[in-house]
């Protein structure tokens, strides 16, 4: 049965996608069966990994509304056990009109029960925001996994996520848990990014991962070529941190 991690912040440009894509490349390099499931309208996930957003037949969209299953709108990417279901912007839409839709927090959950069990992991890229569509994976998940960007108010907002996870697990997801966090972004050069990383640490101990992801340009340009960092440039520092990163990841998700 799938391990479902939901990789969110609702701080805009802090690493998400970057991390869910990348995450979800190791994890599959190291013979898990992945499959991830962009859930953010602006869909980075999906060209990210080389999906052509013309070509979606079913993607987010149609599982949301209830039109497809899960089993419907998966696409196999280049790599092998490496599964994506796409979203195009109509996401945006959708999740408004679902907004009176009965039972509308646990659609995400519902429709990944009857795949969970073909995957040993699913990575969930949430949109900047604390809406309908980030609850739902909220809800879907075993675990958060909070990218945070060494940068100044990197931390802001991240007591009222916190927030949200307490509720979550009050009312509808009791075994969710916080996977991690990892700080992204991490410019060694800069006594800030050590100073934004010493504050991470001081406030969710070990619960900060040992792996941070530096600043690296081949980890920006990879996405414009359709690529995980991985397949773009596996000797860059940043696919390697990527990949020290997946090994973390199934250590703590195997206790
Ligand atoms: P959004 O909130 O809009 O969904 P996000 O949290 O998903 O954003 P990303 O899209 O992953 O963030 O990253 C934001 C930008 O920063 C992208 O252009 C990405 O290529 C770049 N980026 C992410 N991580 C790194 C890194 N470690 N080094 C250099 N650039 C990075
Ligand atoms: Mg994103």
């Amino acid at each position: 049965m799938a391990i479902v991690i939901c990789v969110t912040n609702q701080k805009g440009g802090v690493g998400k996608t970057t991390t869910a894509v990348n995450l979800g490349y190791y994890l599959a390099k190291d013979r898990r069966r992945t499959l991830i499931v962009d859930f953010d309208p602006q869909g980075n996930a999906s060209s990210g990994l080389g999906v052509d957003k013309s070509e979606i037949e079913a993607g987010m969209v149609e599982v949301m509304t209830g039109k497809v299953g899960m089993e419907g709108a998966i696409v196999a990417t280049r790599t092998k056990n490496l599964d994506i279901v796409p979203t195009t912007p109509e996401l945006a839409n959708a999740e408004v009109e679902l907004v009176n839709a009965r039972g509308k927090f646990m659609i995400l959950k519902h429709a990944l029960a009857t795949i969970a069990p073909d995957y040993d992991y699913i990575i969930i890229d949430s949109p900047p925001s604390l809406s309908l569509l980030t609850v739902n994976g909220m809800i879907a998940a075993d675990y958060l996994l909070l990218p945070v960007q060494t940068e100044f108010y990197a931390l802001e907002g991240v007591a009222q996520l916190l927030e949200s996870m307490k509720l979550v697990r009050k009312a509808m997801n009791p075994n969710l848990q916080l996977l991690g966090v990892l700080a992204t972004m991490y410019d060694k050069r800069t006594s800030l990014s050590a100073q934004v990383l010493a504050e991470i640490k001081k406030y969710f101990k070990d619960k900060t991962f040992t792996t941070t992801i530096p600043r690296n340009v081949r980890i920006a340009e990879a996405p414009s070529h359709g690529a995980a960092v991985g397949e773009y440039d596996k000797f860059s520092k940043g696919a390697k941190a990527y990949k020290e990163l997946a090994r973390e990841v199934v250590k703590r998700t195997s206790k």
